[in-house]
């Protein structure tokens, strides 16, 4: 305890706690408008995972006329933005995700998202309903800031303009995993990152973080159950691959409430998709079940795992029929270094007031953050996007997902200043 107070008045003394100096402050209110200008246009011009052609050439354009070395082309449509600082030091990078999702948009704005698209084969409206389009202007107006104060600057910050966050389309690659395999945590080698995610359900002015596993790590999963097929009046002629489907679905549960030590962290097991048979008399040869998973422990994840290969198969196999199946990792768990946590609360406290940053639980929504903090620490954080007095706000990836956009300029503020008080102590 003694040992922990001593070290925090080091900090003080040290000046590592350091306010927002008023000259960055009042540049940053300054660019504020520029920011929401920034945002309406990407909101009325969303592009899809892995099709962010339009985003990607205006960041680009934007990193450029600010002088930062810039990279285009990762991970297919991705931009890397490289800021020297006038003097020598380490380097940390700062993230955005820039993607839309099918989702067609019922919010009356003069902004409004008007686009369509093919996706898989069905016409859908494009909308940034996950908020990226606020990410990706809250990351331009840091990169514009930081470029304006170099001197200010020990060592490196890297912006990384992150496509197809919210998964690529079937068949293709992209996103953080990608853009890591083309090598963006090197040359120069980052240190640390940090990242945010806008939140319609946070009011504006409000942080909420969590140190370790924030976010969970997901996989999809695909069973294939092979029976076979009969007369539906006679099912003692076949091997029904329905009801076997049905204990499967069953037994998967048991895994959750039995085996899974709860007490480590939430674990979730979903199947989303069944598909199997013609018609009311006929007993099909096979079934599909596509499902989710969701853990916030290694550990879990690796029982978890386990204990599905081997009930899927013995729970076929019990009556009469095989099954298969197969994983797929979506993303990591979202996991906060604990001391790289630590380090930079003081700089969220300081520049949101210490009663608006809030400890929250894990959440079972899932991240591709997650792999940049699998390779280097990271800090990950959840920023307030709901009107003052709100109440009710519809959900991410909904047609009425709906961001106030007062509150970017908190973010803006935050995400310069951890690159700041990161490099500079
Ligand atoms: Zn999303
Ligand atoms: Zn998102």
């Amino acid at each position: 305890m003694k040992y922990s107070f001593l070290c925090l008045s080091l900090l003080f003394t040290l000046g590592i706690q350091a306010q927002m100096q008023p000259d960055l402050e009042s540049q940053i209110n300054d660019i504020e408008s520029q920011v929401i200008e920034w945002r309406r246009d990407f909101h009325e011009h969303p592009e899809l995972s892995n099709r962010e052609f339009k985003t990607a050439e205006k960041i680009a354009k934007h990193l450029k006329s600010l002088g930062l070395e810039v990279q285009t082309g990762v991970a297919k449509t991705g931009v890397v933005g490289i800021l020297k600082g006038d003097n020598p030091g380490k380097v940390v990078a700062l993230r955005a995700d820039i993607d839309a999702l099918p989702v067609t948009e019922r919010n009356e704005l003069p902004f409004k998202s008007k686009v369509t698209t093919e996706f898989l084969g069905k016409t859908t409206g494009v909308m940034h309903a996950c908020g990226h389009d606020t990410h990706t202007a809250i990351l331009m107006g840091v990169a514009e800031i930081l470029s304006k104060n170099k001197d200010k600057i020990n060592g490196t910050v890297k912006f990384i303009f992150q496509p197809a966050e919210e998964g690529p389309p079937p068949g293709e690659k992209g996103g953080a995993s990608v853009m890591i395999t083309e090598g963006v945590l090197k040359n120069p080698d980052v240190d640390a990152i940090f990242g945010l995610h806008i939140n319609s359900g946070t009011p504006v002015g409000t942080i909420r973080y969590k140190p370790e596993g924030t976010m969970a790590a997901v996989e999809r999963f695909v069973i294939n159950v092979k029976g076979k097929q009969t007369h539906g009046s006679a099912p003692w002629s076949g091997t029904d691959p329905i009801l076997i489907s049905a204990k499967i679905i069953d037994g998967l549960q048991t895994i959750i409430s039995r085996d899974s030590k709860l007490v480590d962290g939430a674990a979730v097991i979903s199947v989303g998709k069944i598909t199997s048979g013609v018609r009311f008399n006929i007993i099909p040869e096979s079934a599909e079940l596509i499902g989710t998973i969701r853990t916030l422990d290694a550990d879990m994840k690796a029982v978890i795992l386990k204990r599905m290969s081997e009930m899927v198969p013995a729970i076929a196999k019990a009556y009469g029929g095989d099954a298969t199946i197969e994983f797929q990792n979506n993303t990591a768990i979202t996991y906060n270094d604990p001391d790289l946590t630590n380090k930079m609360l003081p700089t969220l406290q300081n520049i949101a007031g210490k009663d608006k940053v809030e400890l929250v639980k894990a959440t079972t929504g899932g991240e591709d953050f997650s792999f940049f903090q699998e390779v280097i620490p990271g800090f990950y954080f959840f920023l307030g996007g709901q009107t003052p007095g709100e109440t009710l706000s519809a959900p991410h990836h909904t047609p009425d997902f709906f961001i106030d956009e007062s509150g970017m300029l908190l973010g803006v503020k935050v995400m310069s200043q951890l690159a700041l008080d990161y490099l500079n102590n």
